[in-house]
């Protein structure tokens, strides 16, 4: 049977290994648990929303239907939250944008449609928006609690047979002759595979270096990178919002713990990995007052965590998806969440099949001649 081993158990690894382990030999090692990573600090909203490229717009529909599979075979688990998508605009250049948006999004018959104040707030009844507001929404999109999903898809995987080594790192890739057979790990270990898939987020160039190879992913550790971002999260507060809402200076949903995650494009931008907490917890406040404004029931809330996040994100937006050398394959994308169940459909053919699914065609590592 074919060994493959998967570095990294963030959503795209163990979205793999769930997808793998019933026909192959599987391990999954992690310097930590299943998921907490990237994928579990991430905004998580499934969608197409934006995408004007024709082909990953429909790449990203196929995506959204390979989660809503996903959870009908996992019995509509709590971690996949298909709830819909508020958002509204109210500055003259915002309004044409969004009213644009949704008649691009309505010709290509995807769920968008605008709403009243008193349909936005049968929806989210906790939720304050200016009286002169452009309101739309997208009821076919949700989000997903990400280290919820990656810690149950890691445990089907292990219920087919994959292994879950956590606690170790990854310290070089192994091969011989150009060929990849596995990777040598920090506790000294060895483990051969005959497929090794790098899944290793933002890192994934540190450890694709080990085999002389890489991807063009920004650098995080560039002054001014957008790999960097901050996501705040507050106390608990019951039923403050339902669903994903994208308010003008901030987007938030519910957390797993009762609480709402907040994010804002302009925090962000300030954030980098050099940041101190001081200044992180600063901006988290600075969420915290954003978001009292439209969801009232916050004045009775704190912020619980302020944490940095890194994007895996391609220098030029789209998926890097395929072979570097022989035995060596890698998986690493920005929308990751939004990504993950589809692209594990896809890479599983391709790897135990030897097929090149047509759909995986422009997201291949090699189209960008050169790294950065
Ligand atoms: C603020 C923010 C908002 C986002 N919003 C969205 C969104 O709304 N929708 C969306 O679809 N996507 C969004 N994304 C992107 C999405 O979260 C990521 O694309 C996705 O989580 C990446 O998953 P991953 O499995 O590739 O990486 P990760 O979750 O980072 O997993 C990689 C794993 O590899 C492990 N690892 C790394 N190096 C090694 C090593 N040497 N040895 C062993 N293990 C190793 C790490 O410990 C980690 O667990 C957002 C990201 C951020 C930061």
């Amino acid at each position: 049977m074919t060994h493959v081993l998967i570095v990294g158990a963030g959503i795209i690894g163990t979205a793999l290994a769930d997808r793998l382990a019933p026909h192959a030999r599987v391990t999954v090692i992690d310097a930590h648990l299943p998921g907490q990573g990237t994928t579990a600090t991430s905004l998580a909203w499934l969608n197409a929303n934006k995408t004007i490229d024709p082909g990953y717009f429909a790449f990203r529909i196929e995506a959204l239907r390979a989660w809503s599979r996903l959870a009908i075979e996992f019995g509509d688990p709590p971690w996949y939250v298909p709830t819909g998508n508020l958002t509204w605009a109210q500055t003259e250049e915002a309004v044409a944008e969004l009213s644009a948006r949704v008649e691009r999004l309505q010709a290509r018959r995807y769920p968008a449609r605008f709403l009243t104040h008193d349909q936005a707030h049968s929806i989210e009844p906790g939720l304050v928006m200016p009286a002169d507001a452009l309101i739309a929404h997208f009821p076919g999109e949700g989000f997903v609690h990400g280290a919820q999903a990656a810690h149950a898809l890691m445990g089907r995987a292990q219920a087919s047979g994959a292994r879950l080594r956590t606690g170790d790192r990854v310290v070089h890739i192994v091969g011989d002759g150009g060929q990849v057979r596995g990777a040598h790990l920090a506790s000294g270990d060895t483990v051969a595979a005959d497929i090794t898939i790098c899944a290793a987020g933002w890192r994934t160039p540190d450890v694709l270096a080990t085999a002389n190879t890489g991807v063009p992913l920004l650098d995080a550790k560039e002054p001014g990178s957008a790999a960097p971002c901050l996501v705040a999260t507050t106390t608990p507060i019951p039923k403050a919002l339902r669903g994903i809402v994208h308010a003008p200076g901030i987007y938030a949903r519910p957390a797993w713990d009762g609480g709402l995650l907040l994010e804002a494009g302009d925090l962000d931008a300030i954030t980098d990995m050099n940041t101190p907490q001081a200044d992180l917890d600063t901006s988290a406040a600075d969420l915290l007052t954003r978001a009292r404004e439209i969801i009232p029931a916050l004045s009775q809330a704190q912020i619980s965590h302020a944490r940095r996040c890194i994007r895996p994100m391609p220098t030029d937006g789209f998926p890097l998806i395929g072979w570097r050398q022989e035995g060596l394959y890698v998986a690493v994308t920005h929308s990751g969440i939004t990504l993950a169940a589809h692209l594990a459909e896809l890479i599983t053919r391709e790897i135990l099949h030897g097929t090149r699914p047509d759909e995986l065609a422009p997201y291949r590592p090699d189209r960008t001649a050169k790294l950065p």
